[in-house]
């Protein structure tokens, strides 16, 4: 079987990433108020047998960025069986043509990748026919470039509130949750926090000024494998981690 190549453990891995979450959650600076982090396992590229494992845990939440794979895993036999309260949140860049496959995966909780008003619309209105008549908004969270690279995706911090507004106000089936950055890699902590969590951190501010929204209502999602503790220590809810849990992924 395909595990044994990795031999890694992902109960393990679990349990050792939810102990660090919570060490640093506890020592970050009171003043910072958002609510403590919910751990997203990111399993893209890995097995539907590791996500079962790491289900056993208690581990709920799940994070894939190809439509097809959480489309093929979300389908599952494996996970529809052993998994029935999976959540799965998309992460990855999502085009228009293919909004409905990732709408009609089972256990699909949240999509933590909207970045302009026209992937909004597109989802509101594709949310509302899957799941008609009737069912739960689907949570979203609007993703911000934070590092002004051109190669990733998300929109510019001053167009955070606009399209915060828009989904607000003309998307009803969408339930705005907060923000999610990627970030530059290989940031140097020795010469201070990561400018792209601080740069996150003002948006968050930024939208609950303009809402009149609790900071510890929205949610803040960033911080992978090499740098979720320090994603922790200045605010996230929401971190994002892979390859500390599941071993190293091969590139697609
Ligand atoms: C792959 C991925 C992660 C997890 O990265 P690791 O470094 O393996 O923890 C987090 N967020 C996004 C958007 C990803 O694509």
């Amino acid at each position: 079987m395909i595990r044994n190549m990795s031999q890694i453990d992902v109960k393990l891995g679990i349990q050792s990433i939810l102990g660090r979450i919570n060490e640093a959650f506890l020592s970050r600076n009171p003043v910072i108020k958002t609510k403590k982090p919910l751990l997203v396992a990111v399993s893209k590229t890995k097995p539907v047998e590791l996500i079962a494992e790491a289900y056993e845990t208690g581990q709920r939440d799940f994070g894939e960025n190809y439509v097809q794979e959480l489309k093929e895993k979300g389908t599952n036999p494996v996970i529809l069986e052993k998994c029935k309260d999976i959540r799965w949140h998309f992460i990855g860049h999502l085009q228009h043509k293919q909004v409905n496959k990732v709408l009609k995966t089972p256990g699909l909780y949240m999509v933590e990748t909207i970045d302009s008003e026209r992937i909004a619309t597109a989802i509101n209105n594709s949310w509302e026919k899957i799941t008609k008549p009737n069912k739960e908004p689907l949570k979203v969270l609007v993703q911000v470039n934070t590092s002004n690279e051109e190669e990733k995706s998300g929109v510019d911090p001053s167009n955070v509130v606009p399209l915060c507004k828009f989904i607000i106000e003309t998307c009803n089936n969408l339930k705005l949750e907060g923000l999610m950055t990627i970030g530059k890699f290989g940031h140097d902590y020795s010469t201070g926090p990561n400018p792209d969590f601080i740069s996150l951190m003002k948006c968050q501010k930024d939208v609950c000024e303009a809402f009149s929204w609790d900071e510890s209502d929205v949610e803040v999602s960033m911080g992978m494998s090499d740098d979720f503790d320090e994603a922790i220590k200045v605010g996230s809810t929401i971190v994002r981690v892979g390859s500390s849990i599941f071993g190293y992924r091969q590139k697609k």
